[in-house]
């Protein structure tokens, strides 16, 4: 016996859990799987910058996260050695951060979908895509503790992460890729008070980000250029803590700290993927993926999710056909996030900026609106594109 669905969606994390509750609040019948059980951890850092706080409280869900006790982020700090940039990374109705632990911002967003009238089956895996006639047309998956079940439904969403079946199932067209660039591994510390601090060191070949987060901890992620993490893998703790002394004021801190948990480690590959076809589209890290220094994957996932959805209601719905709507899904994608992505992969390289650039971060030093608009910048509430704009350069320098 099979039941058709609207949408199936593939993984129920930071995009398929919006996905498939948004598409159930707009009256959709939603399967979504994951082959996760909630709430469970994911290798991941998690800030989860203001235009991210701001989708859950588009959402109905920010009280939520907030009934956590996840401590808010108001300053971005990014600790250049000579001297700190120091800025509110938000808007005036945005204005904050957090840094919510994935096992209580994943199971909060699929208990979300579940109360939206999604059915949820977790522990669920989807082995096969099912194709007909070149078109999507389900999936074939199985739980830890049944036989191999077939779902149909008229569109299947991969929200797979990363690794995609789905993508893998219907080899989309990727560009503008690139390798991994950066290797990092982050742990857990108590003892280490951040005062709504995201305080980011930057330093030759090096870099770490240091933010809190759930049950009085905070979260340190050491970086190094991936043609290191080979040998630095022998060992992690060792390089870590090296890499930590590189700051001796924060190393003192650390000090005073104990670590709560084990090291956890990635290095991840840059790329897009044309993110939809007959039957099926894609969602978050399965259709785009940039490295995780600016820390963008969570808020990009969530506005996705959004893009996407409208854009599936505007085919199921007859508004327009699924080839122009998925178009214009694709098309604002790339326009929001493209300008962060060459950022973000430019400094993934760690290279120390060029003279022009450090001159410029000498320029923004004490000017308290470029200050906020470089937080800004690197939170993606503004984009690169405006912030480097020549006007605005030439702003900066005229005011220093
Ligand atoms: C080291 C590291 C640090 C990061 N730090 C940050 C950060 O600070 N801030 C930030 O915003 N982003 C960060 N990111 C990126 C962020 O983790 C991702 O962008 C985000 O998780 C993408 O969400 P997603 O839902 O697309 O994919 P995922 O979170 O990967 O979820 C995919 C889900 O699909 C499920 N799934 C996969 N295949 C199947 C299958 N065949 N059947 C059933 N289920 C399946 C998986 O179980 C998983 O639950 C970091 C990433 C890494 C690696």
């Amino acid at each position: 016996m099979t039941k058709a669905f609207d949408a199936i969606v593939v993984g129920a994390r930071c995009a398929g859990s919006p996905a498939a509750m948004l598409l159930a609040r707009k009256g959709y019948r939603v399967l979504a799987v994951d082959r996760a059980t909630f709430p469970s951890d994911t290798l991941s850092t998690h800030i989860l910058h203001p235009l991210g706080v701001a989708a859950l409280s588009r959402w109905g869900l920010l009280d939520r996260l907030a009934a956590t006790g996840c401590p808010a982020i108001n300053t971005y700090a990014f600790d250049f050695g000579p001297f700190t940039l120091a800025g509110a990374p938000g808007t005036t109705d945005a204005p904050i951060a957090y840094c919510p632990r994935r096992t209580i911002l994943d199971k909060l967003l699929v208990d979300a979908a579940a109360q939206s009238g999604v059915e949820v089956r977790e522990d669920f895996s989807v082995d096969d895509i099912l194709v007909e006639d070149g078109r999507v047309v389900g999936i074939k998956g199985h739980s830890q503790d049944g036989g191999s079940v077939i779902e149909r439904a008229q569109v299947v969403v991969g929200a797979d992460g990363r690794h995609s079946l789905v993508a893998e199932a219907v080899r989309p067209e990727r560009y503008d890729e690139k390798p991994p660039l950066l290797a990092a591994y982050y742990t857990y510390w108590s003892g280490l008070p951040m005062d709504g601090r995201f305080e980011t060191y930057i330093r030759d070949r090096r870099g770490f980000g240091v933010a809190p987060t759930h049950e009085d901890l905070t979260m340190v992620i050491v970086g190094w250029p991936f043609a290191e993490f080979a040998e630095n893998k022998k060992d992690i703790e060792g390089n870590y803590l090296k890499t930590i002394e590189l700051v001796p004021a924060f190393a003192d801190r650390l000090r005073g700290a104990r670590r709560e948990a084990r090291f956890a480690g990635a290095a991840v590959p840059n790329y897009f993927c044309k993110p939809y076809g007959p039957g099926w589209v894609l969602v978050g890290d399965a259709g785009y993926n940039r490295d995780f220094i600016t820390g963008q994957g969570i808020m990009d996932a969530f506005l996705d999710a959004e893009l996407c959805v409208a854009a599936i209601d505007m085919a199921f719905s007859g508004t327009r056909p699924f080839e122009a709507a998925m178009n214009e899904y694709q098309s604002m994608r790339d326009a929001r996030v493209k300008a962060m992505y060459e950022f973000t992969c430019q400094l993934a390289t760690l290279e120390p900026p060029p003279p022009e650039m450090q001159q410029l971060f000498g320029a923004i030093h004490g000017n308290q609106k470029a200050m906020d608009d470089f937080a800004r910048m690197n939170a993606g509430t503004i984009s690169p594109q405006d912030f480097f704009s020549p006007q605005n350069v030439s702003a900066i320098q005229d005011a220093a």
